[in-house]
This record gives C-alpha cells, structure tokens and sequence, in this order.
C-alpha cells in the first residue's frame, strides 16, 4: 500500500465525534515513546504528521488519520507515563475501553512495543485486554536498527513469550529508521480489512 494522501480528521475523546461511514481502521497502541508516532509516519510517508512526541503522555485524544480516503488510523495515546494521575489513567482507560468495545470499523489494534527489550507489563495487559475482547491484534516490533541483525530472533521470541503471544497473531519486525517491516506491515492490514 502506498498512502499518497494522509490528514487527521479529528481528535476525539467521546464515541459522538468518531468519524461517520464504514472505512477499515487500525488502531495504534503502546507506551509512551516507544516509537508510536515514527510507525505511523513512516507507514504513511510523512515526516511528522502524527507529531513525534516530546511530552510523553500528553495527548489523551483519540486522534483519527484518513489515508487515501480508504482508510482510518487511530492513534490512541500513549500508556505507562509514570507522571499522570490515577484519575487521568482511568480516564484514559475508559476512552479506550469504549473505544475498542464499540467501534465496528475497527479491524486491528496495533500493539508497538520495543524490541530491544522484554514487553513491559503494561504492554501484557494492554495484549491480554484485546485477548479479552477477542479483538485481532498486531504486534509491531519496532527499533530493530537499534540491535544487531543476528539477536532479531532471540528478541522476538522474549516478546512472544513474555505477551504469552497467541500463534494466530501477526508479529512484524520494524525499523522506523530503515523501514524494515513497511511492506510486511501493509500487507498485514490489507489482509484484514
Ligand atoms: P511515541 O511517544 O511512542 O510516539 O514515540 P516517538 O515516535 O516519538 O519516538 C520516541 C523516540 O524514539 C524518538 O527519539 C524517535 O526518534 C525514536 N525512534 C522511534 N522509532 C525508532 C526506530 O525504529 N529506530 C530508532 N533508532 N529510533 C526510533
């Protein structure tokens, strides 16, 4: 898939203001500076549409990308932010729970973890919750450029067995930085829309 066009439609928080009609979705999920935002902009050959992130955790907005007028992401912010308040977590929680419980567009959560280390236990609740929900899932392994090409395995295989990966599941290796796993990724999600 090559997106030629890309634009947010808007930031939402409440089920009223999703976008209307029957367009396939992803959603983009993981921890505060994992690398969320270099994913989307580099599957969307854009420099910095989803902005890459300087105060983690503070977009708690569900922030809708129309690509190619096909297709919707959902950027969903990021958790595990050590300096928000119990109340603010809730409501994150909340927003996504309603988000991902009721929205029939929705075709995946993409789950970005790092894979330079051991998913964190925030990312095994976040996989265990789309477990949960019965919700398809794809683990998006990013920061490969960061570790050397013969450890690639070994890491990937301490990501599946610490999110205790389902073998249904996709997993796909990605570098934002060289953009190892692009095609893989697109041809991932065209499966499933
Ligand atoms: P977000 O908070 O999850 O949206 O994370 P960002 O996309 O803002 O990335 C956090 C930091 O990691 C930034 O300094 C990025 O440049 C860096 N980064 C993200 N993805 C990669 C990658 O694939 N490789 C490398 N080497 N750095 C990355």
């Amino acid at each position: 898939m090559n997106i030629t066009s890309s634009e947010i439609v808007i930031s939402a928080v409440r089920p009223a203001q999703y976008p209307e009609g029957d367009l396939p979705e992803f959603a983009l999920a993981g921890r505060s500076n994992v690398g969320k935002s270099s994913f989307i902009n580099k599957m969307i050959n854009r420099k910095a549409l989803a902005r890459i992130s300087s105060k983690p955790g503070k977009t708690q907005t569900l922030n809708f990308y129309l690509l190619n007028e096909a297709i919707h992401f959902v950027d969903v912010p990021g958790y595990g932010y050590a300096k928000v308040s119990k109340s603010e977590r809730e409501a994150w929680g909340k927003m996504i729970e309603t988000y991902i419980t009721t929205r029939e567009q929705l075709r995946a959560v993409l789950l970005i973890v790092d894979l330079r280390h051991p998913p964190t236990n925030d990312d095994v609740m976040m996989y265990n919750f789309l477990k949960h929900y019965e919700i398809p899932c794809v683990v998006i392994a990013t920061k490969a450029d960061k570790i050397p090409k013969g450890k690639w395995q070994k890491h990937l295989k301490v990501t599946k067995q610490t999110l205790d990966f389902d073998p249904d599941d996709n997993i796909v290796l990605f570098s934002s930085e060289t953009g190892l796993g692009k095609e893989e990724a697109w041809a991932v999600l065209e499966s499933m829309m």
